[in-house]
């Protein structure tokens, strides 16, 4: 992780040790209760079982957070139960799926896992557009008017040798996170699935593994589905082995992933063509350039907030930006 971050901040390595099992257990618990819709639930029709997997889901992920905080005491680790979820798909994969799979498929989607391995480890140990010399406040910062944080941070690049124009318009929007406690560059959000910040230097590389994601499990869905129908489970639905229902509910797990991340993706694409970030999205009455005060009308006793965005400057221009800032 990266090194400016307040070391006392993190867990020890017992500590690591400790939350990286219990989400590999929580990994193997989720994917053996998910094998149950399919089993206990054959008659019922596919839409139907995909909606009580993303039931189970919240439930699990409920009892899970009730269970780590009351019966465990101890907090599990978002960015291994990703790893532990791949790690499980995978193995499952290679052990019940790929017998039957033919060979472009089977080399496209053990690909698809390395690179979703490797760019996890890279987005996790990326540094999102560190500054390393920031003194002020987290609220100081979000609190001053745009001139006065302006004014700051080009302090701030000149100390750091970086008092370009350029750099100047991506120096306003540096923003604080309270989880790193440290000030990103053009901070879109903190992700907790990859318990990094996503910030100047990553974002491009977060939308790639983003669509990698999708890609990869577009390519199970497609392996699966041959398993499906060389194996005939669909046929006799009430008869199914473990191994059987898994294959179904990883299927049912990963439409509903799938789901997720394009919309995901889809949100992300929209914030970039229209120069928003996700964190300036939700939290934007927290920063004073996105707020536009209109005047009480004649009767009203309140002045309005409304939303203005005033680094808008048309979607091709913005996407030039995004893209140009970043290479
Ligand atoms: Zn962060």
């Amino acid at each position: 992780m990266f090194e400016s971050q307040n070391q006392s901040n993190y867990p020890s390595r017992c500590n690591l040790i400790g939350r990286c099992i219990l989400s590999c257990i929580f990994v193997f618990l989720t994917h053996l209760t998910l094998s149950g819709i399919p089993r206990f639930f054959s008659t019922f029709s596919f839409l139907t079982q995909l909606a009580l997997s993303a039931l189970l889901l919240l439930l699990l992920l409920g009892f899970g957070g009730w269970c780590r905080r009351t019966v465990l005491k101890a907090k599990a680790s978002a960015p291994a139960f990703v790893f532990f979820s791949i790690l499980f798909v995978w193995g499952f994969y290679f052990s019940v799926i790929r017998p039957v799979v033919p060979r472009p498929n089977d080399v496209v989607f053990n690909c698809g896992v390395g690179f979703l391995f490797v760019g996890l480890y890279r987005i996790m140990t990326s540094d999102p557009g560190i500054v390393r010399n920031g003194s002020a406040s987290p609220d100081q910062l979000v609190e001053r008017s745009l001139s006065q944080v302006d004014e700051e941070l080009e302090l701030m690049a000149i100390g750091l040798g970086h008092g370009s124009a350029q750099d100047s318009g991506l120096l306003m929007r540096v923003r604080y996170c309270k989880i790193c406690k440290a000030y990103i560059k053009d901070l879109d959000h903190h992700c907790p699935a990859f318990g990094n910040c996503i910030g100047q230097n990553n974002h491009p590389f977060f939308l790639i593994l983003l669509f990698g994601f999708i890609g990869t499990e577009a390519s199970y869905l497609m392996c699966t589905s041959l398993f499906a129908a060389k194996s005939g489970i669909l046929d006799r639905p009430s008869e199914l082995t473990l191994s059987e229902s898994l294959a179904i509910s990883t299927i049912l797990f990963i439409i509903l992933q799938l789901l997720w991340q394009v919309m995901f993706v889809i949100w992300h694409i929209y914030c970039v063509c229209a120069n928003i970030r996700t964190d300036e999205w939700i939290k934007w009455k927290k920063y004073p350039e996105f707020q536009l005060v209109i005047p009480p009308e004649p009767g009203q006793r309140f002045t309005n907030i409304r939303f203005c965005n005033p680094y808008d400057k048309g979607m091709v221009q913005n996407v030039k930006e995004f893209l140009a800032l970043r290479t």
